[in-house]
């Protein structure tokens, strides 16, 4: 039997009520007020530029932030020019070595080092609401440090601070202590079709 538009209004409306009984049944049960652990991972474009976005989000609204880049680019990116001159923010690019195109495993690992005592001092600080750790995951998968130390330093770090993690995998133990993971997929990507990486896009 055909429905009335009337009759498909009602049946809408009585849906949405219902959708809306489970969302603000949820919403009531999330009482906990607390920081939270958030790590991106996957080959699709978007991880390291949602990070940024969102601390863009902790800077409007006063907090500050650390951010430590455990791979450095060719080239100064966007992201260090413009938040590196913020005042709330904190921003440390790893110094020497690790970059997308150069090995040296000594240099490297003395890079690693330092950036990481960098990123532990963040995560023991009270007064720094957000820290972004982009691309740290590198530094499990070459094995220059130890994720172990990572978790051990998330569980301790202050109870309100909101920490973000980016790069393409990441080991079992950050996998399986963070709050919040999500996986970008790479349905498709502009330099597959022959597109040239471009500053404001890619760097
Ligand atoms: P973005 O910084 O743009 O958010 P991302 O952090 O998700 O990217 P990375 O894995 O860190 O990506 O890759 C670094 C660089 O490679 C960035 O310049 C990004 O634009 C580019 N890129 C990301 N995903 C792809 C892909 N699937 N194919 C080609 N280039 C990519
Ligand atoms: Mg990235």
């Amino acid at each position: 039997m055909e429905r009335t538009p009337e009759q498909q209004a009602q049946i809408d409306m009585a849906k949405r009520l219902k959708k809306k009984e489970v969302v603000d049944k949820k919403i009531a049960a999330a009482t906990e007020e607390r920081g939270v652990s958030i790590l991106l991972t996957g080959n699709g474009k978007g991880k390291s530029s949602s990070a940024f976005g969102t601390m863009a989000r902790a800077l409007g609204h006063g907090q500050n932030a650390t951010v430590v880049q455990f791979i450095k680019g060719r080239k100064e990116t966007g992201e260090q020019l413009f938040f590196g001159q913020h005042p709330q923010v904190s921003f440390h690019v790893m110094g020497h070595g690790f970059t997308w195109e150069t090995r040296d495993p000594e240099l490297e690992q003395k890079a690693a080092n330092q950036a990481w005592e960098v990123a532990k001092q963040a995560l023991a600080d009270e007064r720094v609401n957000f820290v972004l750790l982009d691309e740290i995951t590198y530094m499990y998968k070459y094995g220059y440090l130890d994720a172990d130390d990572l978790v051990e330093a998330l569980a301790n770090r202050p109870a309100h601070q909101n920490v973000m993690m980016t790069g393409r995998t990441a080991p079992r133990a950050l996998l399986d202590s963070v709050d919040t993971h999500s996986k970008i997929a790479n349905e498709r990507h502009a330099f597959e079709g022959g597109v040239k990486a471009q500053a404001g896009i890619e760097w």
